[in-house]
């Protein structure tokens, strides 16, 4: 049987206490091994599971995901002088799935400036002939020039 033990988180120092339920889980359910014991606290134990699980994930990768949906958020509306300064940057990104999806809403926004350098892009020898960016540019110079035809 078990039985309620205090203990002082490792972590942050505050007092807790480790339950006979929460231990007669960890022994029976989890199997961990005898000798293994709480010490963390709850609070601690999430948070290290929290930090552990972000560092595992590619650096950046949120950020990056952030982008992607702002940028498809802002190409359904005329920009503004903050929304262009940002598309910009990110038409500069080092990560092509944000040039990608930022050249997406140069085509979306259809403004006959862009169409010099999306045609550059679509022809950039030096991305490869099978780079998201090209095709991307590609894909956004047919429609503003299908656009402005018609
Ligand atoms: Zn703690």
């Amino acid at each position: 049987f078990y039985l309620d033990r205090p203990f002082t988180c490792r972590d942050c120092g505050a007092q807790a206490v480790w339950t006979a339920k929460q231990q007669k889980w960890w022994y029976e359910v989890v199997r961990a091994h005898i000798d293994s014991r709480a010490v963390r606290c709850l609070p601690c134990r999430r948070a290290r599971r929290t930090a552990l699980a972000a560092s595992r994930a590619a650096p950046g990768a949120n950020r990056l995901g952030d982008e992607v949906a702002w940028l498809r958020a802002v190409s359904a509306a005329p920009p503004d002088a903050q929304t262009e300064a940002r598309v910009e940057a990110a038409l500069r990104s080092k990560w092509d799935g944000v040039r990608k999806v930022a050249i997406e809403v140069l085509g979306r926004w259809r403004r006959p400036a862009d169409l010099p350098r999306l045609r550059e892009w679509a022809h950039d020898e030096s991305l490869g002939r099978w780079s998201a960016v090209r095709r991307a540019a590609a894909e956004a110079l047919a429609a503003a020039s299908n656009e402005k035809t018609t």
